[in-house]
């Protein structure tokens, strides 16, 4: 990989100002490209960018739920740095329960980030690059989209969702020059896990082949890896990263 592989792309991070998303802006921010860091807090996302390496890097506070506020989004990303070349569909929340329990709004307010927020963005920088016959997209899914997970329908379908939609895109775009892929990550440490009792990562540890929960740089360089010249022949693919609990 060389040292700047990215350099002066513009690469917009769904979700990008904490946890796994700020890992990747980071790793794509060291490749070279010009990271839009979107999360619905603004001064959050403006601090994330901020703190990268380089310059050219720019926060926007945005839902990506709301297909306006992605719309809008993209048009001032790409007057500030410049056509969106590299997507990162990052952005993710639960809303965990058992299935009798769970509320449609949990139901609905998961599967409208998870997957319509990745229909919204992808909507809004595809004609772009279409046009320039050039672009990568990555989608955030998770093993929990390939194994199920009970206390997770809501969250596994959105995945899952995520995983049909990832193929679609790559079939449909191929012939323009645009790639799609996903990664499923494992179990990561970041805000979304922190709830995990020790008991409870002691236990999921004994289930994961490497032995360890996995850390957001873990999945940060896949991430790179499949934004890069190096994945150039890889679309439609779905890379587990997730120390093998799916093989
Ligand atoms: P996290 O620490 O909770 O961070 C979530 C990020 O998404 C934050 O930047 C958050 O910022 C943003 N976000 C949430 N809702 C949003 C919305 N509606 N619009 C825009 N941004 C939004 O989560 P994480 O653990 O890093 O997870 C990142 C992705 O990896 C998610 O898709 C998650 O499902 C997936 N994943 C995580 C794990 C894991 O073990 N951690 C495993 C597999 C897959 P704001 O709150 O400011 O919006």
């Amino acid at each position: 990989m060389s040292q700047r592989e990215l350099e002066g792309q513009v690469a917009l991070v769904t979700g990008g100002s904490r946890g796994i998303g700020r890992a990747i802006a980071e790793a794509l921010a060291e490749a070279g490209a010009h990271v839009a860091v979107v999360a619905r807090n603004a001064a959050g996302a403006e601090a994330a960018a901020a703190e990268l390496p380089g310059d050219g890097h720019r926060g926007y506070g945005c839902d990506v739920a709301s297909s306006e506020a992605v719309a809008e989004t993209v048009g001032a990303v790409e007057a500030d740095l410049g056509p969106v070349g590299i997507l990162v569909n990052n952005a993710g929340i639960t809303r965990d329960n058992l299935l009798l329990r769970m509320k449609e709004e949990d139901w609905d307010a998961v599967l409208d980030v998870n997957l319509k927020g990745a229909f919204h963005t992808v909507k809004a920088v595809t004609k772009g690059m279409m046009k320039r016959r050039d672009g990568v997209i990555i989608n955030v899914a998770s093993v929990v989209g390939l194994m199920g997970n009970a206390g997770q329908a809501n969250y596994a379908a959105s995945k899952a969702g995520l995983v049909g939609f990832t193929k679609s895109v790559a079939r449909e775009l191929a012939s323009r020059g645009v790639r799609c892929n996903a990664v499923a990550p494992g179990y990561i440490r970041t805000d979304m896990t922190a709830d995990l009792g020790d008991a409870q990562a002691e236990a999921l540890q004994e289930s994961i082949p490497l032995r360890r929960l996995g850390d957001p740089d873990d999945i940060s360089g896949v991430v790179r890896f499949l934004a890069g010249p190096g994945a150039r022949y890889i679309t439609g693919q779905v890379l587990a990263v997730d120390g093998g609990m799916v093989m």
